[in-house]
């Protein structure tokens, strides 16, 4: 069964990682096949307006990566370090080094391009992980509360107060057991 794809993490780092989820009590893994990868690409790009052909990665690769990144920011998440999450890695980018490429066309500006050995989709999550610790407050970095989801956002709001990863899905979800609860408890 196909299934969308939510794109509630606020960055393209945080929505590669709840391509796997708990749902129903179980973990629902949404890259089975290199084809989910490819319709996922194409989805976050139209999502997030970045001009992105395609994720260019095994499933196994990819499930490795995410599994790492997922542990490392939910350890964040409760201030922890995790070390061997973080050497695993730190060993996969630094064998597959990222090269700045300068361009002019009306001014300078660069990109990253992968170094000569490397792989389009561990370079690409690089970047997205540089950009996105460049830009963040580690305080704003959250999981959802709602305990049959686990997806990781980015907290924009103002006051950095929101538990759940979208207010349309999981907080309504919360609200109406947080009612249903208080009825009970009458
Ligand atoms: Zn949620």
């Amino acid at each position: 069964m196909k299934r969308n794809f939510a794109f509630v993490g606020g960055h393209p780092i945080l929505d590669f990682c709840n391509t796997i989820f708990i749902h129903s009590n179980s973990m629902l893994d949404l890259f089975e096949s290199k084809a989910d990868i490819e319709r996922w690409s194409k989805d976050l790009s139209l999502q997030h307006k970045i001009d992105f052909t395609h994720l260019d990665l095994s499933v196994e690769v990819a499930s490795q990566l995410r599994t790492l990144l997922r542990s490392l920011f939910e350890s964040a998440i409760l201030a922890k370090s995790s070390t061997t999450s973080l050497k695993k890695l730190n060993t996969i980018f630094h064998n597959h080094p990222i090269t700045t490429h300068v361009e002019f066309s009306e001014e300078l500006t660069f990109s990253f391009v992968p170094g000569q050995f490397s792989n389009q989709g561990i370079a690409w999550l690089q970047i997205q992980l540089q950009d996105f610790l460049l830009k963040s407050q580690p305080h704003r970095l959250k999981k959802c509360e709602n305990p049959n989801c686990s997806h990781l956002f980015y907290d924009k709001s103002k006051s950095a107060t929101r538990t759940w990863c979208s207010m349309s899905g999981c907080g309504n979800v919360m609200k109406s057991r947080k009612f249903r609860n208080g009825l009970k408890s009458r």
